[in-house]
């Protein structure tokens, strides 16, 4: 196991108005490769803000993003773009997949953007549905995919650069229990080939799925659960 991604007491505060939130307090972990690490809190909690800031989406109000041993809270927007593009993939709640697009396309869409050949693209995009068993689905829209099937096709999607990172925000919250858990058992998978998968959720009931589990309550990390009547 080796250590992907630090928050070395990294803050994050919104300001609105002449009110100033704290969305996340000064927080340090490490995210680890080889693991699916589970980061639990309420709605509310702080749980898109670290998953922002891991994802080098946000800068930290203080503190420091380090991602594969780079500082990036030093570094200029452009270079952030370069670091979503390559070294992480992203897994959204709504899937986010691109509508006219088919299944094959939306998965091709990161490598042509980043220059690579069309041919290239459909290779390694093909080989990426294979992982998530949705290779005989390669040609259809996402509209006439279920919840459960588009979401393996964003899996797809967010590794096919062979990013380090996989970064999921609630991505079982649209689905029924079952297509959850085939969701779930993907992104185990990919962990289990050497990724740091990163899934967060308000659902206790994911928990069985996690190799290691932090808990974000009102902005602050902790190992334990405090308050199991927040999550209702
Ligand atoms: P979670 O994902 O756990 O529901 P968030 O990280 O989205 O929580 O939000 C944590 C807190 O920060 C909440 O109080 C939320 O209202 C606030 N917040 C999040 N994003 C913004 C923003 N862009 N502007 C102002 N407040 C925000
Ligand atoms: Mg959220």
């Amino acid at each position: 196991m080796e250590v992907i991604a630090s928050l070395r007491g990294a803050k994050k505060e919104y300001k609105t108005g002449d009110t100033t939130i704290v969305a996340l307090d000064n927080t340090s972990i490490d995210i680890e490769n080889n693991r699916l690490t589970l980061i639990m809190g309420p709605s509310g909690s702080g749980k898109t803000t670290l998953l922002s800031l891991i994802g080098c989406v946000i800068y930290p109000t203080s503190g420091d993003v380090i991602i594969q041993g780079t500082d990036v809270t030093k570094l200029p927007e452009k270079r952030l773009a370069h670091i979503r593009l390559n070294n992480i993939g992203f897994v959204f709640q709504h899937f986010n997949l691109l509508n006219p697009l088919t299944a094959l396309e939306n998965v091709m869409q990161p490598l042509l953007l980043r220059g690579e050949s069309k041919k290239q693209a459909k290779e390694k995009a093909l080989a990426a549905l294979e992982k998530v068993s949705m290779l005989d689905r390669k040609n259809n829209l996402p509209k006439k995919l279920s919840g459960g099937q588009k979401q393996r096709v964003a899996i797809a999607r967010a590794l096919v650069t062979d990013a380090a990172i996989i970064l999921c925000d609630e991505p079982t919250a649209s689905l029924d229990a079952k297509s959850a858990s085939l969701v779930m058992e993907d992104l185990k998978q990919l962990a289990a080939g050497g990724k740091a998968v990163v899934v967060v959720t308000h659902d206790l009931r994911l928990r069985p799925f996690a190799d290691r589990i932090i808990y974000v309550e009102e902005g602050k990390v902790s190992d334990k659960l405090k308050d199991e009547e927040a999550y209702k």
